[in-house]
């Protein structure tokens, strides 16, 4: 399993359902990941071409976007973390806001896949974040607090899981909190319990080539999730180089 502690910077490419075989192909030939650097950049393509991107493997990792909360069984269209594994998939994202509103997903499936992840060798990306509507009602901190406790599996440590502070409201909409109110959450969410106080938190919601050096900068702020921006990948290169 990756050790966490190895990176300073870790940068993971959304791709929600995006791309196909030309476009990675593209993609992968104009890639510049500097692995000097401490960075570690991670693509999470669809399921479907997780392979696509083993055979044109470079100095990035693999991730994917969800996973089943069960290992084997009847349960259609499922796909298990043991697979993952064999695939050389060394991360996964959790609990994205897109899986809780339009696939129900909860804190406990949220819990229960991140410790499937674990048993597997595998980092979960669990994700965390309010809505507009929490944060006019000043309850983003009580929001991102229940998801934590209540996602977080006891196996988790802040070398094997990452958490990702992603407000709804800035998911795919070109708006974003402020550099000051990012690092005020952030610096929040570590006090939250100790066990998480040294936890690698990302961030994510509309970042790109031109607010992404800002919002890595900040110390308590270890890397960024992109979507949109991560599709583009003169963006993605300038937001990793
Ligand atoms: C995301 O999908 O997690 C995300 C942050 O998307 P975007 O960068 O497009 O806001």
């Amino acid at each position: 399993m990756i050790n966490l502690s190895e990176f300073s910077i870790f940068f993971i490419a959304n791709w929600k359902l995006n791309g196909n075989l030309s476009f990675i192909k593209e993609y992968t030939q104009l890639l510049k990941v500097n692995s000097s650097n401490g960075n570690c950049v991670v693509i999470c393509p669809t399921a479907i071409y997780l392979n696509n991107f083993k055979q044109n493997e470079g100095n990035y990792y693999l991730g994917a976007q969800d996973i089943s909360k069960y290992e084997t069984g009847a349960f259609t269209g499922e796909i298990s973390s043991k697979s993952l594994n064999e695939f050389g998939v060394n991360f996964c994202i959790v609990g994205h806001s897109e899986r809780r509103q339009y696939f129900n997903e909860k804190n406990e499936d949220v819990k229960e896949k991140a410790t499937k992840l674990l048993e597997n060798e595998i980092i979960p990306i669990i994700c965390v974040g309010e809505t507009l509507e929490e944060k006019k009602n000043n309850s983003t901190l009580d929001v991102i607090s229940n998801q934590i406790l209540k996602g977080i599996p006891s196996e988790s440590n802040e070398q094997n899981t990452i958490i990702a502070y992603e407000p709804i409201w800035a998911i795919g909409t070109g708006l974003t909190p402020s550099i000051e109110e990012i690092d005020i959450i952030h610096q929040s969410i570590r006090k939250i319990n100790n066990k998480i106080s040294n936890y690698k938190i990302i961030y994510g919601g509309s970042v790109n080539a031109k607010n992404s050096h800002d919002i890595i900068s900040l110390s308590d702020v270890d890397g960024a999730l992109i979507g949109g921006a991560s599709l583009k990948i003169d963006d993605f290169n300038k937001i990793i180089g």
